[in-house]
């Protein structure tokens, strides 16, 4: 058996399963606000792993990914402790908006302080209530409004816990992605503890096929922790061979106008290659966006409405084209899950 867990004052014996309001600072209207946490402490000792979303309060295809997560029948036998915190930006989230009230952007506040801004407090509590009580982290995140994310992992890649857990998410893009000052990343690795990151997906959106890449992946991370079982033998999927992107650049609108993308996100694309086109509201002026290196599409807009310096697409860079193209398609044509997670799920909608 495990030690107890304690989160907000409130204690979680092992075996037990219990959700916590986490008290932060009152709405103006002096109504309290909460940020909701889960704690899953399994009867046998292990790793202390916690998953979040809406760091960013309009990223919300995590929070759909927590909620799955959380039906899952063979959370009932983890090792460890699993804390969920599917909302950590609830200012934002009930806002519909990136960041809180202040204006400030919760990423680059960590490791902000008690006394600090409404920012700045909100890191200082998930620091000190949620990381410093875990040993591993994965936060859950999408890309902003109207930019969509093919589904990737970021991290740290020549941390040897973090790229293990960055290779077990099992999607095909994984990002070795340095710190960025004020994140949630680099105020975890600073305590010791490996976070990835998990990008897919657009602001204030639910993808199903995001969504469903996103609860296998925490599964797969929680298998490799050894927090729940190997599925057997026969069960078990190959795993997708990554292709790792050292670097990445943003294309941008050569003028402004109407874009029509010729490219989908998750496609392989050579240098010189024609990646949209942009024209007036005629048809006219066209002018070729093109790609300025071989790489893959991990990135882009949706909003076909662009200004001249507008970035629309984000391209990878990595080694080898026919792994990667290898790892896009078994990612793309895999059936969705393997049938050891699919009981509590088969209500899913489709894959539209
Ligand atoms: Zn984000």
């Amino acid at each position: 058996m495990g030690d107890a867990f304690t989160i907000g004052g409130v204690t979680v014996s092992p075996g037990q399963r219990k959700t916590i309001d986490l008290p932060f600072v009152d709405l103006s209207l002096k109504t309290p606000m909460t940020i909701p946490v889960q704690v899953i402490h399994g009867r046998r000792p292990g790793p202390r792993l916690f998953v979040n979303a809406a760091i960013h309060g309009d990223e919300i295809n995590g929070v759909e990914i927590i909620c799955r997560l959380l039906k899952l029948g063979a959370l009932k036998r983890i090792r460890g402790v699993l804390v969920a915190v599917p909302v950590v930006n609830v200012f934002g989230f009930v806002s519909l908006s990136r960041n809180l009230p202040d204006r400030r952007d919760l990423n680059r506040s960590f490791p902000g302080s008690a006394r600090g801004s409404l920012a700045g407090r909100l890191a200082n509590l998930f620091l000190s209530e949620i990381v410093a009580n875990c040993t591993h982290g994965i936060d859950l995140h999408t890309g902003a409004i109207h930019r969509d994310n093919y589904p990737q992992i970021r991290a740290n890649l020549d941390h040897g816990e973090t790229a293990r857990m960055a290779l077990a998410f099992g999607v095909p893009l994984v990002i070795n992605s340095g710190f960025r000052e004020g994140s949630l990343r680099e105020a975890a690795d600073r305590r010791d503890v490996p976070v990835i990151v998990y990008e897919a997906s657009e602001a204030l959106r639910f993808d199903e096929f995001a969504i469903r890449a996103g609860v296998r992946g925490v599964v797969g991370v929680m298998r490799e922790l050894g927090m729940l079982r190997e599925p057997s033998r026969l069960r078990k999927r190959k795993p997708v061979e990554p292709m790792l992107v050292r670097s990445s650049t943003w294309v941008r609108a050569p003028q402004s106008g109407i874009l029509r993308r010729a490219v989908a996100l998750g496609k392989l694309v050579k240098k010189g290659g024609r990646l949209g086109v942009i024209a007036d509201p005629f048809g006219g002026n066209e002018v070729e966006v093109l790609c300025p290196a071989d790489g893959i599409v991990i990135g882009g807009t949706n909003l076909p409405l662009v200004h001249e310096g507008d970035a629309l697409y984000h391209i990878g860079r990595f080694e080898g084209t026919q792994v990667a193209a290898r790892a896009m398609d078994a990612f793309e044509n895999d059936p969705v899950y393997e049938e050891e997670l699919a009981p509590t799920l088969d209500d899913e909608p489709p894959i539209v």
